[in-house]
């Protein structure tokens, strides 16, 4: 599978000249299988320059997956812009749901694990629906045409916990549901031929949140050949934005190395750091693993338009 960053930064878009060597398009990443076969992860407006070349490659018809990690509007915002999405020749499969009922089961103690350990838990593409129809909404002027005035044929799937996605051959693709994260999470297994791709969406992986959250993580990308991961973070700004649901590249290291994964990609990255900082955070991670980890995984930082054979 090729794997493509349209979009890697994190919470907003940042069109700044000091940026422009990573980018300052939101998250959106593209998979493409051996056969051929597209799959888009998140709507953040990376997903514009996505939806043009598409068309450019394929034309007037065609079908894509586009799966959601969660509905905040980073995630979220490119889809009124989604060049696909207005030709009525193209299928869209949207993946995703969300949180509204989890949300009200994590409250309660025992709830999440229970859940989660029988492998059922479920996500309400119903939910999906509703994000996007209100991110439209002509009558409250967001958006000046609805959901329901595009013109591709777009159907709405509820995700579940380790259930693979049903539409797919030699690409696996499995969702991991976590909630490292002020909203819940969605991560997404890949997996063709053997090789595995990992994205766990928007997380925070210390603090104060749950240990067993992180073991559960480390056991779903065990050996995974590529993790691309949220670290918005240095470890000095995490000091004061705890709880803020995004990671230090120290944080997934470590999961990573955890899970014996041989590659891992950083992403997300935060709207105030120039490609200088960026730069810096690159050789703080290389280092992190080699010398305080002992590890031979290779790390980088995701850049726009960089691609990856897996
Ligand atoms: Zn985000
Ligand atoms: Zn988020």
């Amino acid at each position: 599978m090729r794997l493509i960053f349209h979009g890697v930064r994190g919470s907003y878009p940042q069109p700044d000249a000091r940026m422009i060597q990573y980018g300052g398009r939101t998250t959106c990443l593209q998979i493409t299988s051996a056969e051929g076969k597209h799959y888009l992860v998140d709507a953040g407006n990376g997903i514009i320059p996505a939806g043009k070349k598409m068309y450019e490659i394929e034309g007037k018809t065609g079908k894509v997956s586009l799966l959601f990690t969660h509905l905040h509007r980073d995630h979220l915002e490119g889809f009124p812009f989604f060049r696909l999405a207005y030709e009525k020749g193209w299928y869209i499969h949207l993946y995703g749901g969300h949180t509204a009922l989890l949300e009200e089961l994590d409250k309660l103690p025992q709830a999440t694990g229970k859940i989660i350990q029988k492998g059922k838990t479920r996500s309400n593409a119903e939910d999906l629906r509703q994000a996007l129809r209100t991110l439209q909404d002509t009558n409250r002027g967001f958006f000046p045409i609805p959901l329901a005035g595009m013109q591709a044929r777009l159907y709405f799937h509820a995700v579940a916990e380790g259930i693979p996605l049903e539409n797919e051959e030699e690409m696996h693709i499995t969702p991991h549901y976590h909630t490292l994260h002020p909203q819940n999470m969605w991560a997404y297994a890949f997996e063709e031929h053997g090789r595995k791709l990992f994205f766990t969406g928007d997380i925070e992986t210390t603090g104060s949140l749950k240990k067993r959250e992180n073991n559960r993580l480390v056991r779903a990308m065990m050996h995974v050949h590529t993790l691309v991961a949220d670290g918005q973070y240095t470890p000095e700004e995490y000091e004061t934005r705890q709880g803020w649901g995004h990671s230090t590249y120290e944080g997934i290291l470590t999961l990573a190395d955890r899970a014996g994964v041989q590659n891992v990609i950083l992403t997300h990255h935060d709207p105030d750091h120039t490609d200088a900082v960026l730069d810096g955070i690159e050789i703080r991670a290389k280092r992190y693993a080699r010398e305080t980890l002992k590890s031979r995984m290779n790390v980088s930082l995701a850049r726009e338009t960089m691609y990856r054979e897996i």
